[in-house]
């Protein structure tokens, strides 16, 4: 079926108005008319080819919420009219380890198949995410949306940065008792103090923004340290039990690490597109302290941390934009201006061919 986006030509062009062709849904797929999608800062790296790899056109858009429009005539778990989402993935290979144990983002078989950039399996070529009217997914990547129809601006985020920050936070057994500190206040830093406070933790924030203290507190955090105030982090050091590290660039990592205590984890989230400097070793051993990484959610997961969020009553805190205002939104968010997540409204998308 025809449908119609934004997408970068080029990684050095503008997102512009774009169409292409959806797959009419296979048996087991659920169609979508997409009602609104987040702004990640991977959408960014990718449309611009910070990461390389990128396939042009790149239509972006991995935190889509909607309403089902079709089903095809073995899906089970969706009908007409209901409220879905989609995150990053829309496939993997389904029999690997990681993807029986419901880690399909680790899918060791194919590999997962990004809802942007991807290989699309059925019409070849590449995938094109959620800047997009329509999206076609088989039914085992579709989520369901538990909030109320008045708030999906606010669960668009959820799909990647509620299950970015939520996976981490579960797999370390983050809650009562424990000092957590989660680095950057963006988009998925503000899901993370979120969702950590709401997990019991004492959350606190390391921010290079003495701008966002308010705000950090109003999210759930005890309270900020000023990361570029070596007198701040050093009042800190050796206290933190877990840091989540969310930022998009290039940083020294030792005095995140001297903030553990023995023992502590950071988990790096962010994705540079220059490395950071390598961490001294010595920080590392003396305390035993560890650096991890981690990457968004299996399906089973997103769905807990949606539901989850539904009974705690967390949504993201945004601003909703006009899809044609998609690369102002870009700029403000390289400069760590986003208050606190970029939601696109797609009812401002017109058809080019109309
Ligand atoms: P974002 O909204 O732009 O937030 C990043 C925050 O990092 C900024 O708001 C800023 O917070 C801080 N920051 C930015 N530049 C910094 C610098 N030079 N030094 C120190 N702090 C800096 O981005 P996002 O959407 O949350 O994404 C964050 C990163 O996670 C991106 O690299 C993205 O690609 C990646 N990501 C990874 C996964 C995964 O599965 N691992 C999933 C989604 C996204 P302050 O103003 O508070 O300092
Ligand atoms: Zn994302
Ligand atoms: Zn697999």
């Amino acid at each position: 079926m025809k449908s119609y986006g934004y997408a970068a030509p080029s990684g050095d062009q503008p997102l512009a108005p774009f169409s292409f062709e959806r797959r009419d849904p296979l048996a087991t797929d659920v169609a979508i008319d997409i009602l609104y999608c987040g702004v990640c800062h991977s959408d960014l790296h990718t449309a611009r080819a910070e990461w390389g790899g990128t396939l042009y056109p790149c239509c972006p858009g991995h935190e889509i919420v909607g309403r089902v429009s079709a089903v095809g005539g073995q899906v089970t778990r969706f009908r007409e009219g209901d409220l879905v989402g989609v995150g990053c993935m829309v496939d993997s290979c389904r029999t690997c380890p990681s993807c029986v144990a419901g880690e399909e983002q680790y899918c060791t078989g194919t590999g997962m198949v990004g809802t942007y950039n991807g290989p699309d399996k059925v019409l070849g070529g590449h995938t094109f995410g959620g800047y997009s009217k329509h999206i076609v997914v088989d039914q085992d990547f579709v989520l369901s949306i538990g909030h109320d129809a008045s708030q999906l601006a606010a669960v668009a985020p959820l799909l990647c940065a509620g299950i970015t920050t939520y996976s981490p936070l579960r797999h370390w057994k983050v809650g009562p008792g424990q000092k957590v500190g989660v680095v950057g206040l963006g988009g998925l830093g503000h899901m993370g103090v979120k969702l950590a406070a709401a997990m019991g933790a004492e959350v606190w924030v390391f921010t290079t923004s003495p701008g966002k203290a308010e705000d950090a507190a109003r999210l759930g955090a005890t309270g900020v340290v000023l990361s570029k105030d070596k007198a701040d982090m050093k009042a800190h050091m050796g206290t933190f039990d877990f840091i989540l590290n969310t930022v998009a660039a290039s940083i020294n990592l030792d005095p995140y690490v001297s903030a553990l205590k023995r023992d502590g984890t950071m988990v790096l989230v962010g994705v540079p597109a220059e490395p950071h400097p390598s961490p001294s070793v010595g920080n590392l051993i003396f305390g035993r302290r560890s650096i991890a990484g981690s990457l968004i959610g299996g399906i089973a997961e997103t769905q807990e941390m949606l539901d989850f969020c539904r009974d705690h009553n967390i949504v993201s805190d945004v601003e909703i934009i006009p899809i044609d205002q998609i690369e102002a939104a870009y700029e403000r968010m390289i400069k760590g201006d986003v208050k606190y997540r970029f939601s696109i409204d797609m009812a401002s998308l017109a058809d080019p061919a109309a």
